[in-house]
């Protein structure tokens, strides 16, 4: 299959587009046929190098991946080839205390597809069918995979219910999962503290004021 990958890190004179191996379909899994993948800025940051970040190369970013059902492995209940679908990038192990309370994302030995494992800039890509979401029709692929980070948080499912005289810290105030929290927490009488990089651009400006304007503590 044609994928986009790179075999030593760097800028973006190291990507490369060639062929790749197929995945394999395997029980519990199914293979999507990528139809839009989102730039993510994780992608810039595996493709530079992260310290302490050992990949397998040559690597295959792209976090952010909608697409269709190829292929169905077996006792996979529920999803039909054809079907459409985003793809929920965290994998977790299912076994350790922060799964077992429902806290996949903080699990113990989490990965994300296209960081610790290759991605989604290929034609194809194998994902357990805990990390599908069905999409409808009238959702265009291209704006699936720009939702499908967003839309792995429980906290942005669920919203961040903070109760009155308690306190809490989003970091990473300009990413979209905090964004979203910030809108669902908070009530009368509760504290609710931020973070953001510092520095002396307009962008960084404007996302600090705009925090203070909606309450927050910078
Ligand atoms: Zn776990």
């Amino acid at each position: 299959m044609k994928a986009a990958f790179f075999r030593e890190h760097g800028g973006p004179e190291v990507l490369e587009i060639g062929e790749a191996p197929e995945p394999v379909v395997a029980a519990g899994t199914v293979v999507v046929s990528v139809r839009a993948v989102a730039l993510n800025h994780l992608d810039l940051w595996v493709r530079r190098g992260i310290p302490g970040l050992a990949l397998e190369l040559p690597h295959i970013g792209g976090s952010d991946v909608a697409g269709v059902i190829e292929e169905v492995g077996l006792d996979v209940k529920g999803w039909s080839v054809g079907d459409r679908v985003a793809v929920n990038p965290g994998l977790w192990c299912g076994e350790c205390d922060f799964c077992a309370r429902g806290e996949e994302s903080l699990c113990r030995s989490y990965r994300i597809i296209g960081e610790h494992v290759r991605g989604g800039a290929a034609e194809r890509l194998r994902v357990p069918t805990s990390n599908l979401y069905a999409i409808p029709a009238s959702l265009a692929f291209e704006e699936a995979a720009r939702r499908a980070r967003r839309s792995w948080s429980r906290v942005a499912r669920e919203g961040f219910p903070l109760p009155r005289f308690r306190s809490a810290c989003i970091s990473a105030r300009g990413s979209s999962c905090s964004l979203r929290a910030r809108r669902t927490s908070g009530s009368a009488g509760s504290w609710l503290h931020t973070t953001s990089s510092i520095g002396w651009s307009r962008d960084s400006r404007r996302k600090c004021d705009a925090s203070r304007t909606e309450g927050a503590w910078m």
